[in-house]
């Protein structure tokens, strides 16, 4: 594996990657990596002939009150699953490789980066496709692989795609949980065990969803009242946000009739969880 910390590096070893028509793939991370990154890596795997991850703790989706300075990092873990992964290019930047100083320049997803997560941390998502941007022009992955956990951000990413005719095609991923049912996530290292119990809500309060969506109801709001009786019973959890909407637009849904996002996120503690089921009312789950 080729470990790469500057711009001009990764150019260089995607460009040898991609020698011969090689079909490159990329998946963006954060580091402090789980089964649900290697979910991704391992697709990138099978559809690619070249697989590129990149480990950069973006500074600009984070809010200023937010865990930028706490989050997790375990590089030489990280570099090791990696490359057990069998992956070629592993692109490892410093906050000043990727944002030189005077840089003024943003890329936003007008009237999507301010819904779900986009509304409760607000700049989270332009810091989101400014960087995945820039990772685009760096890597030129002819792939991208992205996680169902984060599906707000999924949405952003295919419309920043579509809208500036990109030349990558969106792979979204399932969500990988632990036994119990959590979504892994790199801030699940924060919760005490304590937390870690009632972190649990956030998927039992979507699968009571499902629940009664497989039993016939339909009515987003009545959906709704549902997940919000299994916070009721958990009040230490903060419900930040259950929104049912269309997984595109993340509009608001009254009725499901089409594939449908029913997201939750929720402050254990101090941690800002979140997790989400798509509701599919012509059958089969997803
Ligand atoms: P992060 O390091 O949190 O920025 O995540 C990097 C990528 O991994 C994103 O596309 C996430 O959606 C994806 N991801 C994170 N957790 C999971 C999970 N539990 N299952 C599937 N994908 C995930």
């Amino acid at each position: 594996m080729k470990i790469c910390t500057t711009i001009r590096e990764t150019r260089a070893a995607c460009r040898d990657a991609r020698q011969g028509n090689k079909r490159v793939g990329l998946v963006p991370t954060m580091g402090a990596l789980h089964e649900g990154h290697l979910s991704l890596v391992r697709a990138a795997r099978a559809q690619c002939d070249a697989v590129a991850v990149s480990i950069f703790v973006n500074p600009t989706q984070f809010g200023p009150q937010e865990d930028l300075a706490r989050y997790p990092r375990s590089f030489e873990l990280d570099r090791e699953f990696l490359e057990k992964e069998g992956v070629d290019i592993l692109f490892a930047p410093s906050a000043e490789e990727i944002y030189p100083k005077g840089e003024i320049t943003w890329v936003t997803v007008e009237g999507l980066s301010d819904k779900l997560d986009g509304r409760s941390r607000p700049g989270h998502f332009r810091g989101v496709t400014t960087v995945v941007a820039k990772l685009f022009n760096i890597v030129e992955p002819d792939a991208a692989f992205f996680g169902q956990k984060d599906a707000a951000q999924a949405a952003v990413i295919r419309r920043m795609v579509r809208d500036l005719n990109f030349s990558v095609e969106i792979v979204v991923c399932p969500i990988v949980r632990e036994p119990d049912g959590l979504a892994m996530s790199s801030r699940n290292a924060y919760l005490n065990p304590e937390e870690r119990r009632r972190a649990l809500a956030l998927r039992s309060s979507l699968l009571r969803v499902e629940q009664e969506f497989h039993g016939g109801e339909r009515n987003a709001a009545q959906l709704m009242a549902v997940a919000k009786e299994v916070f009721a019973r958990e009040p230490q959890v903060r419900v930040d946000y259950i929104e049912i909407v269309n997984p595109d637009t993340l509009d608001p849904v009254q009725q499901i009739a089409e594939p449908t996002l029913v997201a939750v996120a929720a402050y254990v503690g101090t941690t800002r969880l979140i997790d989400n089921v798509v509701l599919n009312p012509n059958g089969g789950k997803s």
